[in-house]
C-alpha cells in the first residue's frame, strides 16, 4: 500500500469561487490566472472547473501549449510577455496575447515576421517597480507599438503592490489614469485582492480582471478577512492518515530537537505528511490540523515524512484516522490553507504552489 497521503482538487469549489469573483465585478471579463501550474493544482485538473472564465493568464509558454491542447480556443495572455524573439513564433501559432513591458520586447516585435498581427497588453509600471514602462515612457511605447504592422490591438495594463493592505491602490490608480488618459484600448488592473476589496470602482475592474489566489480558495487579505468573509471555498485538500499513536507522560518530548515538552499526559498521533510533501517545516506547535474533522494542533517539529498532532480533542481517533492538513475533511469541516500558511510565516500561494511531486493528486468527481 502506498503512503496514505493524497491531495484532492475540488472542481465544484473552483466553479463557486470563479462565480463569486464574477459577482464582485459583473461587467468585467475575467482571466483565470493559471500560472505556476494553476497555483500547484495542475492546469489539466482545474481546466473543467474554470472553463467559464473568459481567458487564461499565465507566463510559461509550455503551460500555454497545455491550455491549447485542452481545446481552449479563447484568449490566453502571457503575463510577462516573451523572453526571446523566437517565442513570438509560438505566440503567432497559438494565438497568444502577450504583455509588452520593456523596449526590448517592442524591438523583438518589430523584427518579427508574421501574417497575423498580435494583440498586446502594454504594461505600465505604476509603482510596483517590477515590470512595466515608467509613466514617462508609457505613451512613447504606445506610439511605437501602434506604428508596427505586427501589432493590431493594444490593451493597457498595470499591477498593484498593495491591493490587499492598508496602503491601498489609489496612488497607482491615479498614476495609471494619468499616463493612459485618452489612449484607446481595453484596460486590466485588478488581481484577487483588488477585485474583492476595490472591485466596486469601475476604474479598478475596468475591462479585464486577473484573479489568481482567490480562485484557489484563499482570502487574499488574510488575516484581515478570511475565506468565510469572502465566501470562498477550498479548491485543494491535502489529507493523510494517522499511522502511529504515542501516549506521552509529563516531561516527555516529541520529535527532533525535543521542541515540544508535554506538561501533562497527552495522546498524540503521527500523521504521514512532512516537509517532503510540501507541508511547511516552519509550522510549529499550535498549527491547526483536522483529525476526523475535529480541529486540533500540531505538536513538535515537522519532519520530512511525518508530523505529530495532539489527539486530546478527538479521543476516538487512532491509526487510520483522517488528518486534513488544509482543505476540507470528508465530513465537511474546513481548514483554510491561509491559517496553516500564517502559522508557517508564509502565504497560501507558497503552500499551494509547493505541493510536492511525490503527493498523488486526484480530482473530485
Ligand atoms: C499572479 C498575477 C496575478 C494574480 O494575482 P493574485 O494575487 O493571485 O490574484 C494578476 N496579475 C499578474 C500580473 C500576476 O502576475
Amino acid at each position: 500500500m502506498p503512503r496514505p497521503i493524497l491531495a484532492t482538487i475540488h472542481p465544484q469549489a473552483l466553479r463557486h469561487n470563479l462565480d463569486r469573483l464574477r459577482r464582485a465585478v459583473p461587467d468585467a471579463k475575467l482571466w483565470a490566472v493559471v500560472k505556476a501550474n494553476a497555483y500547484g493544482h495542475g492546469i489539466e485538473r482545474v481546466f473543467e472547473g474554470l472553463r467559464a472564465a473568459d481567458g487564461f493568464a499565465l507566463l510559461d509558454l509550455q503551460e500555454a501549449e497545455r491550455v491549447r491542447a485542452l481545446g481552449w480556443r479563447g484568449p490566453i495572455l502571457l503575463l510577462e510577455g516573451v523572453f526571446e524573439a523566437r517565442d513570438l513564433e509560438l505566440c503567432s501559432r497559438l494565438q497568444l496575447w502577450h504583455v509588452v513591458h520593456c523596449e526590448e520586447q517592442i524591438d523583438m516585435l518589430a523584427a518579427h515576421k508574421t501574417q497575423q498581427p498580435h494583440r498586446v497588453f502594454l504594461k505600465m509600471n505604476s509603482g510596483m517597480n517590477r515590470l512595466g514602462f515608467p509613466s514617462a515612457h508609457f505613451r512613447t511605447a504606445y506610439a511605437r507599438l501602434q506604428a508596427l504592422p505586427q501589432v493590431d490591438e493594444i490593451s493597457l495594463m498595470t499591477h498593484f503592490s498593495d491591493s490587499d493592505a492598508a496602503r491601498g491602490i489609489a496612488h497607482q490608480l491615479s498614476a495609471f489614469a494619468e499616463a493612459s488618459r485618452d489612449l484607446p484600448g481595453e484596460r486590466s488592473l485588478a488581481n484577487s485582492a483588488a477585485v474583492l476589496r476595490h472591485g466596486r470602482d469601475p476604474a479598478v475592474r475596468a475591462d479585464w480582471v486577473r484573479p489568481g489566489i482567490a480562485v484557489y480558495g484563499s482570502a487574499p487579505d488574510f488575516p484581515e478577512h478570511d475565506t468565510a468573509h469572502w465566501q470562498l471555498q477550498p479548491t485543494m485538500t491535502l489529507a493523510s492518515r494517522i499511522i502511529g499513536v504515542q501516549q506521552l507522560q509529563p516531561a516527555d518530548t516529541v520529535g527532533y530537537g525535543s521542541s515540544f515538552v508535554a506538561d501533562a499526559p497527552l495522546r498524540i498521533g503521527v500523521v504521514a505528511c512532512g516537509y517532503a510533501d510540501g507541508y511547511p517545516r516552519h509550522c510549529t506547535t499550535g498549527t491547526p490540523v483536522l483529525v476526523d474533522g475535529v480541529r486540533t494542533r500540531l505538536v513538535g517539529r515537522v519532519s520530512m515524512d511525518m508530523v505529530t498532532v495532539d489527539l486530546s480533542p478527538v479521543p476516538a481517533a487512532g491509526i487510520g484516522s483522517e488528518a486534513v492538513l488544509w482543505g476540507r475533511s470528508s465530513c465537511g469541516a474546513v481548514l483554510p490553507v491561509d491559517e496553516v500558511a500564517r502559522a508557517g510565516g508564509t502565504v497560501a500561494y507558497e503552500l499551494l504552489c509547493a505541493l510536492a511531486p511525490r503527493v498523488p493528486v486526484v480530482v473530485e468527481a
